[in-house]
């Protein structure tokens, strides 16, 4: 059971609302309310005003009237302030954790050992990066100039965040943003606003400047599509589905924005005839159910070679059923419940139409004990085509497809065989086969013998229909700087020599 007393209180903690602009909580104005569900209990966590226009154009304008002060700072000032961001999320990580769990259901070891370090993390990592802003040498490339280029932040960038992991992906929009020195409008899910709050309210404590990080918590019709158009929005940095993406990409497009998707994912996940079948198969479902398969680079689509795929078809299915799902507070729960009821639906849907065309190995039920929460049975599906729905479409939920192929080339052009390109994983002993699977799978990142860990010093995002640009890493700073030209002349001339092309020789 859950034990109240050590839960988060959001409807305490947030009594004056769900807005966080300008260093203040504040209420909605959009007349509408939306309640946070446990999805592990169905019980409302907190109700709140969701954000209309008029708020989207007060965080707006907190972030515009915050900008000159903080793109003025020097980097240095900038890593102080956010070192002590970093260390004011490690005095209050077990909150946060709890905060993380309690909206998404993520099982607490989860929030604890992976989501909530990792920010800190992150933090952390930006923090250091702030100071290593550069531009190219200069040089006198015209002969008659000097030319070198500057780094400059870009304005008020507006992020629109998914809900599968709440506080890392405010975390990913946030830190690069204003380590570059620019003021960020963040704009999460809405059936997950608690950590990104916690997350602004973290950034005032350690002192970075009223105005710089800002919340908006709204639907993604009005709110969402507002802070996307709005003009005094100069980039969009969104993560969600390819869906939403593509209408995000409109709007930005025609206000003509600097533009950054993360997008969907559908990633494979390839075992060769030499692989270590134990570490694959264990790998396979660790990096199917992670966050409860509700994360976007999961293993989704596993390809075996066939003297393998029978063997690792039983195993991974035995090992799947060992995983135990229940109360997300509850220490030794290796699976929540997925972030809704209807999310729940929309999974098993997927699953319940590949009967028709396919062998459900394991899982494909709603575990009848845990009816209360929004629980599906880790599942495995062997037997669809690869032209199928399981296998084309983004599922996100604990649902892994397994396929046969007979020769490399095969099991490549299989895994490139979807319009996602986010991540994979290639399996083999051998370093050739391996290397060349990484070369030749189209994904932004691609593992070798592991599945999932990522790094705040390297980058991550998408290839094809998962979007471009990069999260993480000093990569993420080609997205939240432009770069500017600036060239002196050195001859101090009043008639240069170009002059020529209009005055001819006179
Ligand atoms: P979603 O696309 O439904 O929603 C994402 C965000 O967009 C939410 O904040 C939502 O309110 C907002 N939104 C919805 N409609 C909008 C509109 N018309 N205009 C502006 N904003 C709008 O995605 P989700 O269901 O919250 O998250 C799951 C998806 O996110 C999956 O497809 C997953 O692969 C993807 N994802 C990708 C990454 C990555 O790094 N590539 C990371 C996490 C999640």
């Amino acid at each position: 059971m859950h034990n109240p007393g050590h839960r988060f209180q959001a409807q305490d903690h947030f009594a004056e609302g769900a807005q966080y602009i300008a260093g203040r909580l504040a209420k909605g104005t959009s007349g509408r309310s939306h309640a946070v569900v446990d999805p592990a209990t169905g019980d409302e966590v907190y109700t709140y005003e969701l954000a209309g226009t008029a708020d989207v154009d007060a965080a707006v304008a907190a972030a515009r009237e915050a900008f000159p002060g903080w793109a003025a700072a020097t980097p240095g000032e900038r890593s102080d302030a956010m070192h002590r961001f970093a260390a004011v999320l490690a005095d209050r990580a077990e909150e946060f954790a709890q905060a993380e769990s309690l909206q998404c259901g993520k099982p607490i070891k989860l929030s604890r050992e992976f989501d909530v370090p990792g920010t800190i993390d992150n933090t952390a990592f930006f923090a250091g990066a702030a100071r290593h802003l550069q531009g190219q040498s200069a040089g006198e490339y015209s002969g008659d100039h000097t030319s070198y280029v500057r780094r400059e932040p870009i304005g008020v960038v507006g992020s629109i965040a998914p809900w599968n992991y709440p506080l890392q992906m405010a975390a990913w929009k946030v830190l690069p943003a204003i380590a570059a020195g620019n003021t960020i409008v963040l704009k999460p899910a809405e059936l997950t606003p608690l950590t990104s709050l916690l997350f602004a309210e973290a950034a005032t404590q350690a002192g970075i400047p009223d105005g710089v990080v800002n919340i908006i918590t709204g639907a993604g019709k009005d709110a969402g599509e507002h802070l996307v158009g709005h003009p005094d929005v100069a980039m969009t940095s969104f993560t969600g589905s390819t869906a939403v993406g593509r209408r995000v990409a409109e709007i930005a497009t025609s206000t003509v924005k600097r533009l950054h998707l993360e997008l969907g994912g559908k990633a494979p996940f390839v075992v060769f005839d030499d692989a270590d079948l134990e570490a694959a198969v264990h790998g396979a479902v660790a990096g199917a159910l992670i966050n409860t398969g509700q994360d976007c680079t999961a293993a989704t689509r596993a390809y075996v070679q066939r003297p393998l795929y029978e063997e690792f078809v039983s195993k991974t299915a035995d090992l799947m059923a060992t995983v135990r799902l229940g109360d997300p507070f509850a220490p030794d729960t290796d699976l929540g419940p997925l972030i809704s009821f209807a999310q729940r639906d929309r999974v098993a849907g997927f699953v319940d139409r590949a009967r028709a065309y396919a062998r459900v190995v394991t899982g494909g039920e709603i575990p009848q004990d845990l009816k209360h929460g929004a629980y599906y049975r880790p599942t495995l599906v062997a037997d669809a085509a690869q032209d199928s729905e399981i296998v084309q479409s983004e599922i996100f939920g604990p649902v892994l497809v397994v396929l046969p192929f007979d020769s490399d080339e095969e099991g490549i052009r299989l895994a490139n065989d979807t319009p996602y390109g986010l991540a994979a994983s290639a399996w083999s002993r051998d370093v050739y086969r391996a290397n060349r699977a990484t070369r030749e799978i189209k994904a932004g990142c691609v593992w070798v013998n592991d599945h999932i860990p990522i790094i705040s010093e390297m980058p991550h995002g998408g290839y094809k229909a998962s979007g471009f640009g990069k999260d993480m890493s000093a990569y993420s700073f080609e997205e939240y700087t432009q770069i500017k030209h600036v060239m002196f002349d050195n001859t101090a001339v009043a008639r240069k020599d170009w002059h020529r092309t209009i005055f001819g020789d006179r």
